[in-house]
């Protein structure tokens, strides 16, 4: 399925399934996360860096709504950590121009719609440079909830990320829940099962025992659960 059909299917998606389906449809704001085409997901064959590479990545602009660049490294360095967590692979923040990954903005199709794309690993060596765009004319914001007509950059870059490491989008047949599905979703903004499942197949389990680091809360422990996700705790209870 083309881009362009997958964006007319969802903006004919009924108001009542987008809502339960946690979507948001394109007339509200709501938008298809990526321009990578449908047809990548059906083959056979499967991309990958790899297996325990150490990926390097740059970030090639200096605003991007109402985030600032560094905002977006902050929010970027956490999202890796959840890949490099369940799989092999680590990765570097780098200034330089021999980086692997190169996140910048583009004017893409207007506000909602597609909302980033990014290259995927289709026959690669450590000096390859894939790039990621980001569509300038969303509302970008760092957002647990994001409200109506904003984006939260967090689950659009782990989401990216994804085809970044090789994961093309998971067809709608497939069950459960998964931020590689083509929609943004208001309600996904972590790795599912899903999600690592393709990651472990590609990269194997995560060698070192890597804990995320918990940003602004102190009222629980970090533990990190073995091939699966990161659970807190509430070391007082
Ligand atoms: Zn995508």
């Amino acid at each position: 399925m083309s881009a362009e059909t997958l964006q007319e299917a969802a903006t004919s998606l009924p108001e009542e399934f987008a809502a339960l389906a946690g979507l948001t449809p394109i007339s509200d704001g709501g938008g298809l996360f990526c321009g990578v085409p449908e047809n990548f997901a059906i083959g056979n064959r499967r991309y990958q860096w790899p297996k325990g590479s150490h990926l390097k990545w740059s970030i090639g602009f200096s605003r991007l709504s109402v985030l600032s660049d560094m905002d977006c490294k902050d929010l970027i360095t956490e999202s890796l950590r959840e890949i490099s967590s369940c799989c092999n692979v680590t990765h570097e923040f780098t200034t330089g121009n021999n980086s692997n990954l190169n996140i910048v903005t583009a004017r893409m199709d207007g506000p909602s719609g597609v909302l980033a794309d990014c290259g995927i690993p289709t026959n690669v060596s450590p000096k390859t440079t894939l790039r990621m765009r980001f569509d300038s004319s969303e509302r970008y914001g760092n957002y647990e909830n994001p409200p109506n007509g904003s984006i939260d950059f967090y689950r659009v870059f782990l989401h990216e990320a994804l085809h970044w490491h090789g994961l093309g989008h998971k067809p709608a047949n497939v069950g459960g829940s998964a931020l590689i599905a083509p929609m943004y979703s208001t309600r996904i903004r972590n790795l599912q099962k899903l999600d690592i499942q393709e990651l472990v197949l590609r990269y194997g389990e995560a060698t070192g025992i890597k804990p995320p680091s918990p940003t602004g809360s102190s009222d629980g422990i970090w533990i990190w659960v073995p091939g699966g996700k990161s659970q807190a705790t509430n070391p007082n209870k």
